[in-house]
């Protein structure tokens, strides 16, 4: 099932995507979907990110791949960062430069959660989990190297974009990741490659930081990290998902 959110006219809905057709969802779809007896065709709406996250809690080195890239160990627990929901945009919509020198693209795959998580047990840990979608953890290198933390190299404005829906019918274990920027790709590696893997992490967060419903899990990127300069097409595609396109302004 796929999971949108969008606007049409002046107003903000989330529904169920089908073909062209989108049912329209009562209020939102947490922590339950209730179907409204009307539907959108997806021409006439613009989709938004699919989800309003009051964070998003990022990984880093969570490849062993991009470990490996970087010439870092693979950590032995997860490494943990924020992005501001102001750092969220939507598919199609344009990621800025503030002034950094080097501007990245990270494919990653994204763990929608669906009720509140506070300490989570392993048992558990897959019953948070709403759905899944594309994000790009867009990272200023010159930044990430010389500030002490992050914050503005991984939370500027734009530099979240998700999307373009929700899916919730994949195993998060086992699903192609790829970027394409202007067509080429840079990225391709399955989701088995992750270091820590979804339920882990989910557990892990939630030991220190409650996660609330539409907060967005962003797994980590493997190897191929490259530069975006003004103008360049950026795609994340994850199979069983589809793809997330946004362009550098
Ligand atoms: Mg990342």
């Amino acid at each position: 099932m796929k999971i949108v959110r969008y606007s049409i006219g002046s107003k903000t809905e989330y529904g169920i995507l089908d073909g062209e057709q989108i049912q329209v969802i009562d209020g939102t779809p947490f922590p339950e979907i209730k179907k409204l007896d009307q539907s959108r065709k997806q021409s006439e709406v613009k989709l938004l990110a699919p989800c309003e996250p009051t964070k998003i809690v990022a990984i880093g080195l969570n490849y062993h791949s991009h470990a490996k890239e970087v010439g870092q160990p693979a950590p032995e627990e997860p490494i943990m960062f924020y992005k501001p929901s102001s750092s969220v945009i939507g598919p199609e919509e344009k990621i800025y430069n503030p002034g950094s020198t080097r501007v990245d693209y990270e494919a990653e795959l994204g763990v929608v959660i669906k009720t509140q998580a506070t300490k989570v047990s392993e048992k558990d840990a897959m019953k948070y989990v709403l759905g899944y979608t594309c994000c790009n953890d867009v990272s200023a290198r010159d930044w990430q190297k010389n500030d002490s933390q992050w914050t503005r190299a991984k939370g500027a404005d734009t530099f979240a974009p998700c999307g373009p829906w929700i899916e919730t019918d994949i195993d998060p274990g086992n699903v192609l990741l790829e970027a394409y920027l202007n067509g080429e790709c840079k990225q391709s590696v399955n989701t088995s490659d992750l270091i820590f893997d979804v339920p882990s992490l989910i557990i892990y967060i939630s030991r220190f930081i409650t996660l609330f419903p539409g907060d967005i899990i962003s797994t980590g990127t493997p190897a191929g990290i490259s530069p975006m300069k003004s103008g360049d097409t950026i795609e994340i595609k994850v199979e069983g998902i589809g793809t997330l396109r946004n362009y550098m302004a």
